[in-house]
């Protein structure tokens, strides 16, 4: 199975209230052989649609927030670290629940990212970076790709397989 975040597959979870569903052949294919597992890590946190826009501030990306070293922040300054983190760890418990070993989230959201983080400024900047979501299903081994790099991730998900055979 593969943990996919929920605005890729169509659901009006983002923080504008709008999703952006990939209509990617892979994906589809995938979500007609019953292979998808939907999560928002943002709304299993607790947070609300819609929601102020929020950007992770301080040094180390989301490994940092979990770290305790940097915090996620909105645009009027509301620290809401906690639920980002409540919300990975909620992802982490569904794609544990469902068996998946690998996650395809949108790339660039404070939770989501897998690459790119927008920068903290609200200018909409991004840089290098992870989300606290992807970090965390990292660290346990769960391998994050982009909805950009969804041949890669087919790749992955066939050395998966080709290994438990
Ligand atoms: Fe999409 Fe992830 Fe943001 Fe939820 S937290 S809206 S799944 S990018």
């Amino acid at each position: 199975m593969i943990l996919v975040s929920g605005c890729l597959l169509g659901q009006p979870v983002r923080y504008d209230g709008r999703d952006k569903l990939s209509e990617d052949a892979l994906l589809l294919r995938w979500r007609s052989e019953g292979r998808l597992v939907s999560y928002c890590p943002e709304i299993g946190g607790g947070l609300p649609v819609p929601r102020r826009p929020a950007e992770i501030i301080g040094a180390g990306g989301g490994t940092g927030v979990l770290d305790g070293c940097a915090r996620v922040v909105t645009d009027t300054g509301l620290d809401v670290t906690d639920a980002f983190v409540r919300g990975a760890h909620r992802a982490l418990q569904a794609a544990e629940r469902a068996g998946a070993r690998m996650a395809v989230l949108k790339e660039s959201s404070p939770s989501c990212g897998s690459s790119r983080i927008y920068d903290g400024t609200f200018t909409g900047t991004a840089s290098p970076g992870v989300g606290v979501t992807t970090a965390l299903l990292e660290q346990h081994g769960i391998h994050v790709f982009s909805e950009n790099d969804l041949h890669r991730a087919a790749e992955h998900l066939t050395r998966l397989e080709t290994a438990d055979t």
